[in-house]
């Protein structure tokens, strides 16, 4: 794996998780797999272990001359990680932060070059090089062009997008700081070169033409990338490729989120004994300061984005409070404006005794409210996979979700699903405007108000499905048997 993100070492979102996720399932069916990440300053040191120097003085060719970096290797979980400390005035991962700078784009063709390089020069030849989202879009580049024909001709590339919203533009000055130069070669429709801005390398567009094989994080958002604007400018090129490009949904980590041993929650619970859910509801809302009253909990948690449907989740909460239900949510906001908007929103409830606004990253917060919630809900506008739905399920707390992206591929109507009765596990609406959202709220206040026992089936159609990286690692598995023949 080359990726600028591994959970928990280097956690920006999703990407982190997977990364590791599928790592560990991999190598639990006895295959090797190492991690190849950058040596940020802001990794977190404390959740690698054995960190030692392995590549004191590997030297990586970069403009006309070379960097000299060390290669350090440690643990993480249970997979070996190999980190790449650049020693330039660049410092390119000295910035105490993953990505946001104005260089981000050099930074990573840099990663990726010193990934290469260091695969090269350390005699390592895998089978397989799994790359993830624009950082690492030059590595299958590299590999063909250069590394190739000096010898690495066994290895295969699968490249992993996350997130189609970000591609990772660049002048062609990449070119020669990677040695690819050539601009005349590579600045071509069918190579590197950007749909719109023509005179710009694509790193992401780069990843999907070199690759073996591409996948994306659900079935259903690889078909909106192919045939919808959610390909963001790349869509005709997916489907000039539909032989090597397939849709895989993420896993979760049932290790951190099982409410049979979760231990962030004060009483554990399975789907037979699902009843005990009521006791963890209290406790939320003691910790929270709501009213212990028979009414249900809607909870949200997530980053505040606009991609993730702030005006729905603002609507959700009133429509929860004048319809006899409890609102909590948890999260944080990159951006300034919706931080100020939700931080007045938590001062105008912050004595109602049904509403709960907590604005910061809680992880520990968050198993409760899982796990003490009635209904959870996800309207986002686009959402590539998707992890708290699927959190929710296991939790026995039935989401409420816009069908978009892998949310369209884990949550199944109650009402109008075509899968068998006890398939269906939430509810779900297509629309982004407020009556949408309402019109699911309301079967599901409804269901839980009316009639309590099929409220509690639905429950455990949830809790019953297997969103696990067993699944997952199994297709990647059969995808990188597939390209090596
Ligand atoms: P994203 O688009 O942010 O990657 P996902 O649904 O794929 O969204 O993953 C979000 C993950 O981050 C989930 O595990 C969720 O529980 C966690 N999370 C998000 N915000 C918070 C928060 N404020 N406190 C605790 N955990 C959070």
């Amino acid at each position: 794996m080359i990726a600028s993100e591994c959970a928990p070492v280097a956690k920006v979102g999703g990407l982190a998780d997977v990364v590791i996720g599928l790592a560990s399932d991999i190598s639990q069916r006895e295959n090797e797999v190492e991690i190849i990440l950058p040596k940020y300053d802001c990794l977190r040191h404390d959740k690698i272990s054995d960190l030692k120097e392995f590549y004191p003085d590997l030297r990586v060719p970069w403009l006309k001359g070379a960097i000299r970096c060390t290669v350090w290797s440690g643990m993480v979980h249970n997979c070996k990680s190999f980190f790449i400390e650049p020693h330039s005035s660049d410092n390119f991962f000295n910035r105490k932060m993953v990505y946001g700078c104005p260089d981000d784009t050099t930074r990573f063709a840099f990663f990726c070059k010193a990934a290469m390089e260091f695969l090269y020069k350390s005699g390592k030849r895998p089978d397989i090089i799994h790359c993830h989202d624009w950082p690492t879009g030059l590595v299958p580049v590299l590999l063909d062009e250069i590394y190739k024909p000096i010898g690495m001709d066994s290895s295969r590339v699968c490249f992993t997008i996350h997130n189609f919203r970000h591609q990772g533009l660049a002048g062609t000055n990449i070119l020669f700081a990677t040695g690819l130069n050539r601009p005349e070669y590579f600045l071509k429709p069918d190579k590197l070169s950007d749909t719109a801005y023509r005179n710009c390398i694509n790193f992401m567009k780069s990843g999907i033409v070199y690759s073996s094989f591409i996948t994306s994080v659900s079935p259903q958002y690889m078909w909106e990338a192919k045939n919808t604007d959610q390909g963001c400018g790349l869509s005709s090129l997916l489907n000039q490729f539909n032989g090597k490009i397939e849709g895989v949904l993420n896993g979760i980590d049932y290790t951190i989120w099982d409410p049979e041993k979760d231990l962030h929650i004060p009483i554990q619970f399975s789907p037979e004994t699902i009843d005990k859910k009521s006791e963890i509801k209290n406790t939320l809302r003691e910790h929270l300061h709501l009213r212990k009253d028979n009414k249900p909990i809607l909870s949200f948690i997530g980053r505040l984005d606009e991609q993730k449907g702030i005006h729905l989740i603002r609507h959700a909460l009133f429509y929860s409070l004048s319809h006899g239900a409890q609102f909590v949510l948890l999260g944080t906001s990159p951006d300034p404006k919706i931080t100020r908007d939700f931080a007045l929103l938590q001062m105008q409830f912050s004595d109602h005794s049904d509403c709960r606004i907590v604005l910061k990253f809680d992880e520990e917060l968050s198993h409760l409210i899982y796990a003490g919630s009635d209904l959870f809900m996800v309207p986002s506008m686009y959402e590539p996979c998707g992890l708290t739905q699927m959190i929710a399920l296991k939790y026995g707390t039935v989401p409420v979700v816009r069908s978009v992206g892998g949310l369209v591929n884990t949550v199944f109507d109650r009402d109008y699903s075509e899968k068998p009765k006890d398939e269906r596990n939430g509810y779900t609406f297509q629309h982004t405007d407020e009556k949408a959202i309402e019109s699911a709220l309301y079967r599901a206040f409804d269901l839980w108000y009316n009639h309590p026992g099929e409220f509690r089936e639905l429950m455990i159609n949830g809790m019953h499905y297997d969103f696990s990286w067993k699944v997952s690692g199994e297709k990647y598995l059969e995808i990188y048997k597939k390209i090596i023949n």
